[in-house]
C-alpha cells in the first residue's frame, strides 16, 4: 500500500523526481525515477486508468486556464475542464489536427517558460511543425526510454548504439549516438558505427531504413557482431526485409512507435504481441474519419493526449497514424495495454474508386530488388496517375522497370498510369530527409 502510494506520487509528479533531478542530477533521483516507472508498468488496468485520469484532468486544466488555444477551443466547443469525472469524457472533445494547432503563432498554442526547449518535427508527415518540451519531463523521457529497452532484453552489460538522424532528447549520456541524414552518410560512418559495435553486446536502434541499410552493408562485408536485440522506428519494413536484417543481426527487431513531439508512445517487448502503450506518458485513443471513439479491437485514426509536458499540452491530437488497441493484454505480464501500429495515414495511396492502400505494400516488391536499388521514391501525382523513381546501384534493365510497372498496376487494380523512371535524384523533404512516399493529393 506504501509503496504503490509512493508510485502514484512520483508517476503523477507531485513528488516529481524530473524537477529534482533537473536542479541535483544525483544518479540515486534517476534510480528512483525508474524504480518507479519500472513498478507503474505493473499495476492493474483500474490503477493505471485511474491515474492517467488523474494527470490527464490535471494538464487539461491546466491547459484551459494557461493557453490561448485551449481556452479558446474548449470555449468553442463548450467543453469543461473543470467538470471532468473520467477519462471517458475526454470523448466529448473533437481530435485537434496537427494543421489546426500549426495555423496558430506558438505563443498562442503553447507556452515558453524559463524551462522550455524549442524542438520541431522534421517533417517527415508532409507538415512540419515547431513546439516546446519542458526541461523537466527530461528524467521521465530517459526512464521511459530505459524501460522500453529493458523490455527487449537490455541489460547493464549491454551497451546501446543509437543511429538517427538527430538524437531523442534528454538522452545525452545514455549510450552512443551515431548521427545520420541516409544511405551516404551511413556508408561515409560504416568504420566508426562497426567499431562501436565491436566493443560490447549491443541493443542497436534506429530509423528502420538506416538499419535495414546497415544490414546490407554487414552482409556485403561478411561481418558480425554481438547484437542482442534491434529496436527499429518510424518506418514500417516488410516481412522480407524483416527476415534479412535478422539473419545478418543475428537478433530479433521490434518496432517502436513515437513521434518528436510526443517521444517514445509505445514499443513491442520479446513476446512481439503488440506495442506496449508508454501510458503513464501519454493517453492513446483510436477513433473513426469522424471522430468518435471507437472500441478495443477496432482499426482507426491514433489520438494522444499527452500526461507529463505542461508546455506543449496536446489533448486528442491527430498523429496522422492509424493503429488499433489491442482488447487483449500480452503475456510478457506487463498490464500496460497493447497498440498495433498500422502505418501512416499520409503514406496512403488513394485510387480513383476512393479504395486506399499503404505505400508500404510495396516495399516486398522493392526488397526484392535490394541489391539493384539504390533508393527509390513513390509519388501520387493525382487520382489517376503515380510516378516510381529510381535510383539504381547497378544496371536496372527495361525488363525490370516493366515488372515495377506491372505490380503497381496490378496493386492499383489498374485503375491508375503508373510510369516507372530510372533517374539519379529523388525529391528531398526540407529537413534533407528523402522521403519514400510522397502524396500531392494533400
Ligand atoms: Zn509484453
Amino acid at each position: 500500500m506504501v509503496r504503490n502510494f509512493i508510485i502514484e506520487r512520483i508517476i503523477e509528479n507531485k513528488f516529481s523526481t524530473s524537477e529534482l533531478y533537473s536542479r541535483y542530477p544525483h544518479p540515486l533521483v534517476g534510480s528512483l525515477d525508474l524504480w518507479a516507472v519500472n513498478k507503474f508498468q505493473n499495476l492493474d488496468g483500474g490503477a493505471i486508468r485511474a491515474i492517467q485520469f488523474r494527470k490527464a484532468k490535471k494538464i487539461i486544466q491546466f491547459a484551459y486556464r494557461n493557453i490561448p488555444f485551449w481556452s479558446d477551443y474548449f470555449g468553442r466547443i463548450g467543453f469543461n475542464p473543470e467538470t471532468m469525472e473520467s477519462i471517458d469524457d475526454l470523448t466529448k472533445i473533437p481530435p485537434v489536427s496537427r494543421e489546426l494547432i500549426k495555423q496558430s503563432s506558438i505563443e498562442y498554442s503553447f507556452i515558453r517558460t524559463k524551462d522550455s526547449i524549442f524542438d520541431t518535427t522534421s517533417g517527415s508527415t508532409g507538415i512540419p511543425f515547431g513546439f516546446y518540451y519542458s526541461r523537466s519531463t527530461l528524467l521521465r523521457r530517459k526512464s521511459i526510454y530505459l524501460r522500453n529497452l529493458s523490455w527487449v532484453g537490455f541489460s547493464q552489460n549491454h551497451q546501446i548504439v543509437r543511429i538517427m538522424t538527430r538524437d531523442i532528447t534528454g538522452l545525452s549520456g545514455v549510450g552512443n549516438f551515431v548521427s545520420c541524414r541516409g544511405p551516404e552518410e551511413l556508408e561515409e560512418k560504416k568504420l566508426h558505427i562497426y567499431r562501436l559495435l565491436n566493443q560490447d553486446a549491443t541493443i542497436l536502434e534506429g530509423v528502420a531504413s538506416s538499419i535495414f541499410y546497415l544490414a546490407q552493408l554487414m552482409e556485403k562485408d561478411s561481418v558480425k557482431f554481438d547484437i542482442v536485440a534491434v529496436v527499429t522506428t518510424a518506418e514500417r519494413l516488410s516481412q522480407g526485409q524483416l527476415s534479412f536484417m535478422e539473419s545478418v543481426f543475428g537478433a530479433k527487431t521490434y518496432d517502436c512507435y513515437g513521434t518528436r513531439e510526443v517521444d517514445r508512445i509505445a514499443q513491442e517487448c520479446l513476446k512481439k504481441e503488440g506495442l506496449h502503450i508508454n501510458s503513464e506518458w501519454v493517453y492513446v485513443e483510436i477513433v473513426d474519419e469522424r471522430g468518435n471513439s471507437l472500441p478495443f479491437g477496432k482499426s482507426g485514426k491514433i489520438v494522444i493526449t499527452t500526461l507529463d509536458n505542461f508546455v506543449t499540452p496536446l489533448v486528442r491530437y491527430e498523429l496522422g497514424d492509424r493503429g488499433t488497441i489491442l482488447p487483449h493484454l500480452c503475456s510478457c505480464g506487463v498490464s500496460l495495454p497493447l497498440i498495433s501500429f498500422e502505418g501512416r495515414t499520409f503514406e496512403q495511396i488513394e485510387l480513383p474508386d476512393h479504395t486506399i492502400i499503404h505505400a508500404f505494400e510495396f516495399s516486398g516488391l522493392f526488397n526484392r530488388f535490394s541489391d539493384k536499388i539504390l533508393k527509390y521514391q513513390i509519388i501520387q501525382e493525382s487520382i489517376d496517375r503515380i510516378s516510381v523513381l529510381i535510383i539504381p546501384k547497378y544496371e536496372f534493365t527495361l525488363a525490370d522497370q516493366q515488372m515495377v510497372k506491372n505490380v503497381f498496376e496490378n496493386k492499383t487494380k489498374h485503375l491508375m498510369y503508373v510510369t516507372v523512371t530510372v533517374t539519379n535524384q529523388v525529391y528531398s523533404l526540407p529537413s534533407g530527409k528523402t522521403s519514400v512516399f510522397i502524396n500531392k493529393l494533400r
